[in-house]
């Protein structure tokens, strides 16, 4: 049997997954944004996975990142923020991150519009929602999404693109299903609730769960380990 251990390898088998469970969701592959997940990697696997076609990218923390992209990546490439963002990092966070995933809370909203306000610039978010209601896990319950999100849409300096979860690391990636299911729901609900909003973005998914969570319709999934893990 061959053993993929590869870069490369790993990226078409995580893409062939990918399409795979889009099209058992009756969708295209190309419904599905693959997000690598660089945070355990140094800056040259990140290249060279640029190389091999990857365009989004990811970290969770603020400073590692800045060091990681002191050097820009190329424009057509996305850097996303999918950890959780203290009030006094926004500005370094805003002039890196394409989009911040994590926003979870009104005085970060308040902090992220203040620092648009001043850089004159419209900063795209995904709100963090906490649908397995977790304790120890970053993001708003479902039952204060739509607070968060009227307070996030008056913010002329925000884009809300969607919404983003983080499942609970279980063994078994079924036992996940209604968590994805979950985020879906809500997100309907908020749009029915206010038909001009557009959550576009379910960014749902990791390496050990992201077949389900495409199934369920997760448009981004944020992928570490089944990339870079060799
Ligand atoms: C690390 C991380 C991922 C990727 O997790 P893997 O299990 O390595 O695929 C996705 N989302 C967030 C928020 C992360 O911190």
């Amino acid at each position: 049997m061959a053993v993929a251990t590869g870069l490369q390898e790993r990226i078409e088998a995580v893409r062939a997954s990918v399409a795979c469970a889009a099209e058992r969701a009756g969708r295209g592959a190309d419904a599905v944004t693959l997000v690598a997940v660089t945070k355990t990697v140094d800056r040259s696997v990140v290249d060279e996975a640029y190389a091999l076609g990857l365009r989004h990218f990811a970290e969770n923390r603020v400073q590692a990142a800045a060091a990681k992209f002191a050097r820009p990546l190329p424009p057509e490439a996305t850097l996303h923020l999918v950890g959780q963002l203290q009030t006094n990092k926004v500005r370094p966070a805003t002039t890196l991150f394409s989009i911040v995933e994590s926003v979870d809370r009104a005085s970060l909203v308040d902090a992220l519009e203040k620092e648009g306000a001043r850089a004159g610039r419209v900063m795209p978010i995904l709100l963090q929602i906490n649908v397995a209601g977790e304790r120890q896990k970053a993001g708003c319950s479902p039952d204060a999404a739509p607070t968060l999100l009227a307070h996030a849409l008056s913010c002329p300096h925000l884009a809300v693109r969607g919404l983003m979860t983080i499942a609970p690391l279980v063994d078994d990636p079924e036992e996940t299903r209604h968590v994805f299911r979950g985020l879906r729901e809500l997100r309907d609900r908020l749009m029915r609730h206010d038909g001009r909003v557009e959550l576009g973005i379910l960014s749902m998914g990791m390496s050990n769960d992201f077949h389900v969570a495409i199934e369920e319709g997760a448009t981004h999934v944020r992928i570490g380990r089944a990339v870079f893990a060799g």
